[in-house]
């Protein structure tokens, strides 16, 4: 679905021309970029999606395929659009698949040196025009755009988890950032009838710099022994009215993930209220990383969750 921008005035008084997108590429086939890839192919984008193995892809094609056919039992979408969407994403097996997409957006594990990498060896391969995102949930825009060939057309696109379901979009200017990428990228991801909430480039922006710091709290206080895993997340739901308890929500997220934007923040900021719980970093060092695993604070490979502490 191709998608026409206004001209913007730049400042040198040249007018660049529209940008166009229409194909895009999703790095990291994991539960974030297969939702990214899910509702770009539902918007009518084209999609390459890659991972570092084919197996990832295929995993990520299934969860796609999943949650596909819920909307289709919600009545939210047809089963035509269903295979419509699974027919525009395509495997792509490495970085030069990504030399005609429009977009590419990063969706790799949250690991700055890794990121960096991933976008040293991506931009020999991609087209002058084509820009840059990244779904990062805290590491700076600004640090990840000066690694790349094209600060100016780099954005924070900060999609939320689930994605298909999910209304919020955080976008980030990195320091670079131009005006034109900006708005085009407002427009795709408002294309995909999602809302944008706009952040300052500082650790872990708006969302997880809030939301973050009290799934920590709550390890603090199964840590502590000031509650159980149940009694933490029940008083949460019953008393705060928030849908998922925090450590179920922690699990939900990912406990790596969780641990990562912790630890920018902590650095980022230089405050110690932002402390990794030793809890938090103990589960993801036993690699029980929450639903992914089928193991963190709950153990999912029953019929029923049930707490591991
Ligand atoms: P995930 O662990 O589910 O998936 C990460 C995927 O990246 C894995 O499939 C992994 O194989 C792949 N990967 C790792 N190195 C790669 C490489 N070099 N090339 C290609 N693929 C590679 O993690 P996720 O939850 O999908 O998170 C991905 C990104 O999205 C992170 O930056 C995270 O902070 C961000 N994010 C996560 C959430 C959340 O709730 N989990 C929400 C918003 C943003």
């Amino acid at each position: 679905m191709p998608q026409a921008q206004k001209p913007i005035d730049k400042s040198k008084g040249a007018i660049r021309p529209a940008r166009t997108i229409s194909k895009v590429g999703v790095i990291g086939a994991g539960q974030m970029g297969s939702g990214i890839a899910h509702v770009a192919a539902l918007a009518g984008y084209s999609v390459a999606l890659n991972d570092l193995k084919r197996e990832a892809f295929d995993h990520g094609i299934d969860l796609v395929d999943k949650n596909l056919a819920r909307q289709i039992a919600k009545g939210t979408i047809s089963e035509e659009d269903r295979s419509q969407a699974l027919g525009r994403i395509v495997y792509a097996p490495n970085l030069e698949a990504f030399g005609d997409c429009d977009l590419v957006i990063e969706a790799a594990t949250e690991d700055e040196a890794l990121k960096h990498k991933i976008f040293a060896a991506l931009c020999p391969h991609l087209k002058p025009t084509a820009m840059l995102a990244s779904n990062t949930s805290s590491i700076s825009i600004t640090r990840l755009a000066a690694t790349t060939d094209r600060p100016e057309d780099f954005i924070g696109m900060h999609f939320m988890n689930p994605v298909p379901l999910m209304e919020l979009v955080e976008l980030i200017r990195g320091i670079a950032t131009e005006d034109e990428t900006f708005s085009t990228a407002r427009t795709f991801v408002e294309s995909l009838g999602k809302t944008t909430a706009v952040s300052e480039d500082f650790p872990a922006f708006i969302v997880n710099r809030i939301l973050l710091p009290m799934i920590n709290e709550a390890v603090y206080t199964l840590y502590e022994g000031v509650g159980t895993v149940e009694a933490i997340d029940k008083a949460m739901k019953l008393g705060a009215h928030h849908p998922m308890g925090p450590l179920e929500l922690a699990d939900f997220i990912g406990l790596d993930t969780c641990l990562s934007v912790m630890q920018v923040l902590y650095e980022g900021l230089s405050d110690s209220k932002y402390r990794p719980c030793p809890l938090l970093v103990k589960y993801v060092e036993a690699g029980w990383l929450g639903r992914k695993t089928q193991r963190g604070f709950y153990d999912y490979r029953g019929e029923v969750p049930v707490p591991t502490r």
